[in-house]
């Protein structure tokens, strides 16, 4: 069993949920985040947030996958003052809805003062609503900002136990650990994370607090990075019990700290059922069968290394 603990589902199709469910994976988090393209007003930003906590919860379902989100107001956005005043009223009215696991993604983009200003403010609202938190770290200038994302979570008294800061390379892992804050890693075909690169990091500092996740969304990504890296490690030496916790326990561990995701949550699940209907809508198309019951495996896990 896995989980994908950072998979931008909304921009997937039902064959990625098909595969995900054929590899094993029980449980998706995705965290609330930007488009591909600006928002250009709260209303926009309001459907999405409905979305993640609905229909993409709904969907996930039909493929036999637990689907679990994070609210936020993500770092790119936050440079719209207006927006981001906006979104701020609506976050605490979905940060307690069923299924939110965290405050996230939240942190740095290009580091700029309104950046801080929303993460500061999100960090308040994370630690008064108890949840744990899903940080963002910046693509440039990453190990400066990852230090900096740190340094601010402790100036504002949240607990490290609590943080998850994701998007890790070489650079930043020793750090984050020694700090005692989750290090994610997001596998990215051919680019800066391979599943490679992820294994060997996997050798060097253990699974204590290490998570691997797909960060899949609607540019050049794997869907199945979690189980592909999973099954590399295995294959490469690395013990079944660590892979274990980088893939599935890690995740539930720090995540679960919300209240909102337990285990019986996928052991004991409702049977697939797709004639059932969200707000009157199916995932149905042009008289199609309904499963009911099963998925079926839809794509090979021959494809190992996605380096
Ligand atoms: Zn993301």
């Amino acid at each position: 069993m896995f989980i994908d603990p950072h998979a931008h589902m909304i921009s997937r199709t039902t064959d990625d949920y098909e595969a995900m469910a054929a590899s094993g994976v029980v449980a998706v988090i995705e965290p609330a985040f930007w488009l591909g393209q600006p928002r250009t007003n709260v209303g926009s930003y309001l459907d999405y947030l409905s979305s993640i906590v609905g229909f993409e919860r709904f969907r996930a379902s039909q493929f036999g996958i637990r689907h679990y989100c994070t609210i936020g107001l993500n770092s790119k956005e936050a440079n719209n003052e207006e927006l981001a005043e906006g979104v701020m009223e609506l976050i605490p009215r979905f940060a307690l809805k069923e299924g939110v696991v965290a405050i996230g993604e939240i942190g740095y983009d290009e580091q700029t003062a309104l950046e801080d200003k929303y993460f500061r403010l999100q960090l308040e609202l994370a630690k008064e609503l108890d949840l744990p938190v899903m940080i963002h770290t910046p693509h440039r200038d990453k190990k400066n900002g990852t230090s900096r994302s740190m340094d601010v979570c402790i100036e504002h008294g949240v607990d490290p136990g609590k943080v998850v800061v994701d998007h890790n390379n070489e650079e930043t892992v020793r750090e984050v650990l020694d700090r005692g804050f989750w290090a994610g890693f997001s596998i990215y075909p051919s680019t800066k994370m391979g599943n490679v690169r992820m294994v060997e990091i996997l050798r060097k500092y253990g699974a204590e607090r290490v998570i691997v996740d797909s960060a899949c969304d609607w540019g050049i990504s794997e869907v199945l990075a979690v189980a592909k890296t999973a099954q590399l490690a295995i294959q490469t030496g690395i013990p079944a019990d660590q892979v274990r916790l980088a893939c599935y326990q890690n995740a539930l561990d720090v995540y679960g700290q919300s209240g909102q995701m337990k285990e019986e949550d996928w052991l004991n699940p409702q049977a697939i059922d797709q004639r059932a209907l969200y707000e009157g809508n199916s995932i149905l198309r042009g008289g199609r069968e309904p499963v009911v019951g099963s998925t079926k495996d839809r794509r090979s896990m021959d494809d190992l290394i996605i380096e």
